[in-house]
């Protein structure tokens, strides 16, 4: 059994497919290594997004987010949702808001309190990521839906590999959300 850190979380993310649940023991168990560990493996996976930690176990955020009745429409704009780009919140009071791209996402909030897991689309891949942790592509041209587009990437290698072949400016979660509050606000000849 591979008991690098890395590798022990990629089989604990795939023990939690094949399960709904899986407590602390079981997973300790399954992966033979002490509770302990999969104590600070969990806490690792819970900070980037991936799990849940509940009372008694830990499933899958990406799980429970998809248990809950998906959004079809972007909570922004309207337009329809596709896969490909979506971008949710996970709302404290249990409610999901989702968007058609991350360009509408960045602009969203829950209607109180800060989300509990934000997911982006990886641009590439297609696997949803921890939106705090992503890395935007802003102006590119590749449209999707939203103008200025905006393309969501795990890696920041992915990122600025796109960004070589189709032009923008590559940001993190932090810059992305400021700009394009900017130019929302500057939309609505606001002073800022
Ligand atoms: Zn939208
Ligand atoms: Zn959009």
């Amino acid at each position: 059994m591979n008991s690098l850190p890395e590798s022990r979380q990629q089989q604990i993310l795939a023990l939690l497919q094949t399960a709904e649940t899986l407590s602390i023991r079981e997973l300790a168990a399954e992966l033979d290594v002490s509770q302990m560990t999969i104590h600070r493996d969990l806490n690792k996976l819970a900070e980037n997004g991936l799990v849940l930690k509940m009372h008694g176990g830990v499933k899958l955020a990406a799980e429970s987010i998809a248990a809950k009745p998906a959004a079809h429409t972007c909570g922004m704009c309207h337009q329809p949702i596709s896969s490909r780009n979506a971008f949710i919140l996970d709302c404290p009071d249990n409610e999901q808001i989702g968007a058609c791209c991350p360009h509408c996402g960045l602009m969203m909030q829950c209607s109180e309190n800060t989300p509990r897991v934000i997911l982006a689309t990886d641009f590439i891949y297609g696997h949803k990521t921890n939106a705090l942790g992503a890395y935007y592509l802003i102006g590119s041209a590749v449209t999707v839906c939203c103008s200025p587009s905006v393309l969501a990437f795990a890696s920041p290698e992915d990122g600025a590999q796109f960004q070589r072949g189709f032009g923008g400016d590559l940001m993190s979660y932090r810059q992305i959300q400021a700009y394009l509050r900017n130019i929302h606000l500057e939309g609505r000849h606001d002073e800022i």
